[in-house]
C-alpha cells in the first residue's frame, strides 16, 4: 500500500497517466494561460486572418487554431481544459462539426506518436479492483508479456519496404486489374524476429478512481518494426461489493430495520471500506418512514462517509442508507400491547362513528394487486381503465384504505 502521491513514475520505467497537458491550446493561439476572453478573441482573429487556407495557410494548422478557440472561448470548456487537459473534454464538449480535438492534436485519435511515426497497437488489460482498493488506493505489481524485436529490423526485399504487394491480373483483352494485398513476408515493410519478454509494471490505483479508468504505460506494449512501441493500458473494473453500491463519490447501503427501530431509533455498525467500525445511528426523535411518497424510497445519508473524490481524496462523498422497515408478523401483538401502542402513537385517522344496526361487516384477506380485474365474472375486456394502480405491479394489501 502506498499512501504517497500517486501517479508518479512507476518502477518499470513506463509512465502512468501522464500529467494532463493544459498548455497546448494556449500555445496554438499564442496567448498566455491567464489571457482574458477578449485577448483570446483578438489573438484568434489575428491568426485566422493570417493562417486561413485561403491566404495560403496550412489547413491542418488552421483547424487546430479553430479548435483551440472553440474550447478556450467557452468558459465551461476552458475550465475543464485547465483542470484536466484535453482528457477533460469528451463527447458534448468536442467542437461542433465533427471535429475531434484529439485527432487534431494527437493525430488519428491519439494513435500516432509525436513526429508522425506509426505507433504499434495498444495492449489493453482489464484490471479487477475491489471497492476497498478504490477507497484506499492501491499499488500492484503486475507481470505482463510483450512482444519485442530480436535485433534490428531489415527492410523487406519482397515489397521493398512498402508492406504491400501489387499483383497484376489480366481480366480481359487489354484490361488489367491491380490487386493490392498485405506483403506475406513482412510486417509493415520490415522483417524482424520477435520474442516474448516478461515485464513487471507497477500500477498505482488512485484513491477514488472510477470504474473504466484507463491507466496508460507509454511505450511498454508490443514492439513493431518501424514503429513506436504501443502502450499498455489497464482498464479498472470495479468489482461488486457485498455491502455498498457506488455511484460517483457516493455510496449506498441497504439496511433492514424493525418497526420499533423505525419509530424509536436505531444504531448499527457498518464496516467502512478502510476497516473503521462506523456506528450509524438515528438522531433522537427521528422516525424512519417506509416511503417519502408512494413509490419514492425514504433515504438518509451520512456526510463524508462516501468514496474519496478523485484528485482530492480528503474530500469524500456521502453514505446513503436506504431502509426497509420490517413489520411485525400478523397476530404478534396481544390486546394489552395494542392498547399500549394506541396510547403511545397518534390516534386513528378513521374514527367516524357508525350505527351497528345499519352496517354490514366485511373482513379482509391479503391479495396481490395483479389479481385486480381477474375476479370471477369479470368480462376481461376492460382492463385498460380499471388498473390505474396495477401498472406498477406493486403488492398491496386490501386492508389498506
Ligand atoms: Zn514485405
Amino acid at each position: 500500500m502506498d499512501d504517497g502521491p500517486m501517479g508518479g513514475g512507476g518502477g518499470g520505467g513506463g509512465r502512468q497517466r501522464e500529467p494532463a497537458d493544459t498548455d497546448a491550446l494556449y500555445k496554438v493561439l499564442g496567448v498566455d494561460k491567464k489571457a482574458s476572453d477578449s485577448d483570446i478573441k483578438k489573438s484568434f482573429r489575428r491568426l485566422a486572418l493570417k493562417k486561413h487556407p485561403d491566404k495560403g495557410g496550412d489547413p491542418e494548422e488552421f483547424k487546430k487554431i479553430q479548435a483551440a478557440y472553440e474550447v478556450l472561448s467557452d468558459p465551461e470548456k476552458r475550465e475543464k481544459y485547465d483542470k484536466y487537459g484535453l482528457e477533460g473534454l469528451e463527447g458534448g464538449d468536442m467542437p461542433e462539426g465533427g471535429m475531434d480535438v484529439f485527432d487534431l492534436f494527437f493525430g488519428g485519435g491519439r494513435r500516432r506518436a509525436r513526429g508522425g511515426k506509426r505507433k504499434a497497437e495498444d495492449t489493453v488489460y482489464p484490471l479487477k479492483v475491489s471497492l476497498e482498493d478504490l477507497y484506499n488506493g492501491k499499488t500492484a505489481k503486475l507481470a505482463i508479456t510483450r512482444s519485442v524485436m530480436k535485433g534490428e529490423p531489415k527492410k523487406c526485399t519482397t515489397c521493398r519496404g512498402q508492406g504491400v504487394v501489387v499483383q497484376m491480373r489480366q481480366i480481359g483483352p487489354g484490361m488489367v486489374q491491380q490487386l493490392q494485398s498485405r506483403c506475406p513476408d513482412c510486417t509493415g515493410g520490415y522483417r524482424v524476429q520477435m520474442k516474448k519478454e516478461r515485464q513487471v509494471l507497477e500500477v498505482n490505483v488512485d484513491k477514488g478512481a472510477s470504474h473504466n479508468t484507463k491507466l496508460r504505460f507509454s511505450g511498454m506494449g508490443n514492439e513493431s518494426p518501424n514503429a513506436e512501441p504501443g502502450d499498455v493500458v489497464f482498464v479498472l473494473q470495479q468489482k461488486e461489493h457485498a455491502t455498498f453500491k457506488r455511484k460517483g463519490a457516493d455510496l449506498l447501503l441497504q439496511k433492514d430495520i424493525s418497526l420499533s427501530e423505525a419509530l424509536c431509533g436505531f444504531k448499527f455498525v457498518v464496516r467502512q471500506l478502510d476497516g473503521r467500525q462506523l456506528l450509524v445511528q438515528s438522531k433522537p426523535g427521528q422516525i424512519v418512514r417506509p416511503e417519502v411518497t408512494s413509490g419514492v424510497p425514504y433515504v438518509m445519508c451520512v456526510e463524508g462517509e462516501g468514496m474519496p473524490k478523485h484528485g482530492n481524496p480528503f474530500d469524500k462523498g456521502r453514505l446513503f442508507v436506504l431502509f426497509t422497515i420490517v413489520f411485525p408478523p400478523n397476530y404478534s401483538l396481544g390486546e394489552e400491547q395494542m392498547e399500549m401502542l394506541k396510547t403511545a402513537l397518534p390516534p386513528a385517522i378513521n374514527d367516524e362513528g357508525y350505527d351497528p344496526e345499519t352496517v354490514e361487516e366485511a373482513m379482509l384477506d391479503e391479495i396481490d394487486l395483479n389479481e385486480l380485474g381477474k375476479g370471477q365474472g369479470a368480462s376481461g375486456d376492460d382492463d385498460d381503465d380499471d388498473d390505474e394502480a396495477g401498472h406498477n405491479g406493486q403488492r398491496v394489501q386490501c386492508a389498506q384504505s
